[in-house]
C-alpha cells in the first residue's frame, strides 16, 4: 500500500558533503519595465539534493528558473552557480548548469545524434560517444538517433533535452515541469535519472505541480506564492515553521500557505 503522505519518509541526501552549490540570494524581476514579478526570491541547494519549487499558476515558478539559468536578465540580488557569479562571470557560471525547459524546441534540422554532437561541443566534453549512446538506449531514443529534431514528438524532444544535459554532468541542473509529456516508461526513467543525477553530486531544482513527486523525490522545497517566496526548507521544517497543523500532507501545506487568484 502506498504510505500516506504524512507518514511517507522523506527522501535522503545520498552525497556526503554537502557544500552549496547553487545560491540564490534575493532575487527581483521585472516584466516590461514596469511589472514585479519575482519579489526577493531566495534558494540554496547543496550538492547531491533535489530541490522543488510549488506554488500555484503565476506564482513565478518558471520566472525563477529562468532567471536562475540567465534567460532572464535580474534587477536585483545575485545568484551563484558553484561559487561563480551568474551575471559577473556568466560563461563560466553556466559550464556549470544545465537548462530543461518544459517544452525543449530542439534545432530542426540536426539530428538527435547532431544534437549530442553539438551539446558536447558547446560544452567541451571529449570522447562524448559512447556516454552519448548509452544515453539515447537510457531515454529509449536510440531507434531515433538519425531523426531531425523537427520530427520528434513532444516527449521526445524531453528526452533529447534529457539526454544532452546529462552529457556533460552540470553541478546544477534546472528542469521545468520534466515529467509533463513522458510517458509512464519515460517517467520513471526520468525520475531515476534525477535521482542518479542527484546522488552523484549534482543539485537538481525542478518545478511541478505534481505533490506527489515532491515527497517522492525532493530533499527540500520552495513554495512561491505571487513572487515571494512563502517557504523554503525541508518537508518536515514546513510542518514545523508554517502554521499547519502536525503530520500535514504536503497538499494541505500547499492549500494552506498559498491563496487563489484574484478575483477579476
Ligand atoms: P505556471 O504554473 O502557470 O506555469 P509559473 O509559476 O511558472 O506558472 P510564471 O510563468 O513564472 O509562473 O509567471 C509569473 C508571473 O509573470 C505571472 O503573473 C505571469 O503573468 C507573468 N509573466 C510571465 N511571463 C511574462 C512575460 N513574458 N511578460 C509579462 N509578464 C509575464
Amino acid at each position: 500500500m502506498r504510505p500516506s503522505d504524512s507518514t511517507r519518509a522523506a527522501p535522503q541526501a545520498t552525497a556526503s558533503v554537502h557544500a552549496v552549490v547553487l545560491n540564490v540570494n534575493g532575487i527581483e524581476v521585472i516584466y516590461n519595465h514596469v511589472i514585479l514579478v519575482l519579489k526577493g526570491v531566495s534558494l540554496q541547494v547543496p550538492q547531491g539534493q533535489i530541490a522543488a519549487i510549488l506554488g500555484g499558476n503565476g506564482a513565478g515558478k518558471t520566472t525563477t528558473l529562468r532567471s536562475i539559468c540567465g534567460i532572464l536578465p535580474i534587477q536585483r540580488g545575485t545568484v551563484r552557480i558553484a561559487g561563480v557569479d551568474l551575471v559577473q562571470r556568466e560563461r563560466e557560471a553556466k559550464q556549470n548548469l544545465a537548462w530543461i525547459p518544459d517544452d525543449p524546441q530542439p534545432f530542426e534540422t540536426l539530428t538527435v545524434h547532431e544534437h549530442l554532437r553539438f551539446h558536447a561541443a558547446l560544452y567541451g566534453v571529449e570522447a562524448w560517444q559512447s556516454h552519448g549512446d548509452r544515453l539515447l538506449e537510457r531515454f529509449e531514443l536510440a531507434h531515433k538517433r538519425d531523426a531531425l529534431g523537427g520530427e520528434l514528438s513532444r516527449g521526445m524532444r524531453q528526452k533529447l533535452a534529457l539526454a544532452c544535459a546529462w552529457l556533460h554532468q552540470p553541478r546544477v541542473v534546472l528542469m521545468d515541469e520534466p515529467l509533463s509529456g513522458l510517458d509512464p516508461r519515460g517517467i520513471r526513467s526520468a525520475k531515476l535519472a534525477i535521482q542518479e543525477l542527484a546522488a552523484s553530486g549534482s543539485a537538481v531544482v525542478l518545478s511541478t505541480h505534481l505533490l506527489g513527486l515532491i515527497e517522492e523525490l525532493a530533499h527540500r522545497i520552495l513554495i512561491l506564492d505571487n513572487g515571494r517566496k512563502i517557504f523554503e526548507g525541508t518537508l518536515d521544517q514546513a510542518r514545523g515553521s508554517l502554521s499547519v497543523a502536525p503530520g500535514s500532507s504536503l497538499e494541505e501545506i500547499f492549500f494552506a500557505v498559498t491563496q487563489p487568484p484574484p478575483a477579476p
